[in-house]
């Protein structure tokens, strides 16, 4: 008789479906090896999307997350593992379309085609480093004939090329309150259900001095550095000042890469110049605050940092309803694993 060799507890597999044609790559995260923590403790990735664990626990937090190229990042709260084996699949789906509330403004004299083309290899940057980073987000931008379109269909919409003259390019004055209170008065500039964007040539002060700022989120006031809970939706980037993957850092921050305390080191930077302030990262990283111009070299996100960008409650794209809201609130502490995983936890192959 036959006899089967019994190697250890049941296996347990995670299947992630595509029903487009696959990436060619996936990450997944499982919490469900350490009882009564949250821990995403099974971390695994493979050219195909079929993973085997030894074992799952049914009493760990139990939470599946998985992330590749192009496809929205896919969570499951409450998967079905039980204490034999289970066989779970999750349905992989398209990137989340991300409406970008674009307004630009520019000095005098400034031909339009010029600054539209220099605008349109600023999105194309953005969109491939969140594309190759597996972030799930795709940009729309609001297109001439009024429609939101990726860059693959997007024309250049003239109308939000401010002309001057027009009070609104007061924008850019930097973020106080009463200037984020003053955008949020005027429904033809701001819109509270997307990401507002604007575009100017440099941020200025209150006094419309140049302030040197690459790009800002106004989620506080630069005067008093108190937080302004109003603002985590107004962009200002300084197309003049830019530096490489300025608009990408920007949405990281806006993705809830921000430091929830604000005093604490780093609020949401990884390291500025030579200084780190992150434990794991270098300064190939998106986040990195003070890079030399023209030897940029921020490229990436970590796996860490894509995790709490899709998925902490902080997160614009929680925010404004694209995705279902979690109960993730990722602790302050970069290295913090509870419910979250560590900040830097990287990608690798
Ligand atoms: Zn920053």
């Amino acid at each position: 008789m036959l006899r089967l060799l019994n190697n250890g507890p049941p296996a347990d597999r995670v299947v992630v479906a595509y029903t487009d044609s696959p990436p060619p790559q996936t990450w997944v995260l499982v919490d469900g090896e350490m009882e009564g923590y949250c821990e995403n403790d099974l971390v695994k990735s493979d050219e195909v999307a079929d993973f085997e664990f030894s074992n799952i626990s049914p009493h760990a937090c139990n939470e599946i997350t998985a992330f590749a190229e192009e496809h929205a990042v896919v969570f499951d709260g409450d998967p079905p593992f039980t204490l034999n084996a289970d066989v779970v699949t999750e349905d992989a789906a398209p990137p989340l379309l991300l409406e970008v509330n674009l307004w630009v403004v520019v000095s005098d004299g400034t031909p339009a085609a010029d600054v539209w083309a220099d605008l349109e290899t600023v999105f194309v940057e953005t969109q491939a480093l969140l594309d190759a980073n597996r972030v799930g987000v795709t940009l729309l931008l609001p297109s001439a004939d009024g429609t939101w379109q990726s860059l693959a269909t997007w024309v250049w919409p003239t109308g939000r090329l401010l002309s001057p003259g027009d009070p609104a390019r007061t924008i850019g004055a930097n973020c106080t309150e009463s200037g984020v209170n003053g955008l949020k008065n005027d429904p033809s500039l701001y819109d509270p259900n997307r990401l507002n964007l604007y575009v100017v040539d440099y941020v200025l002060d209150g006094n419309g001095a140049n302030t040197g700022q690459h790009e800002i989120l106004c989620a506080f006031d630069a005067v008093t550095q108190d937080p302004l809970p109003s603002g985590h939706d107004i962009i200002y980037f300084s197309r003049l000042s830019r530096m490489n993957a300025s608009l990408a850092h920007v949405l990281g921050h806006a993705f809830s890469l921000l430091g929830k305390t604000w005093g604490a080191v780093g609020d949401g930077h990884t390291g500025c110049w030579w200084q780190t302030y992150i434990a794991g990262f270098a300064n190939d990283n998106i986040m990195w605050a003070c890079v030399p111009a023209g030897t940029d070299p921020r490229k990436t996100f970590s796996l860490g940092q894509v995790y709490r960008m899709t998925l902490d409650d902080d997160s614009w794209l929680i925010k404004s309803g694209l995705r279902a809201p979690t109960t993730k609130l990722c602790p302050d502490d970069p290295a913090g694993d509870d419910p979250c995983p560590p900040l830097a936890l990287s990608w690798w192959d």
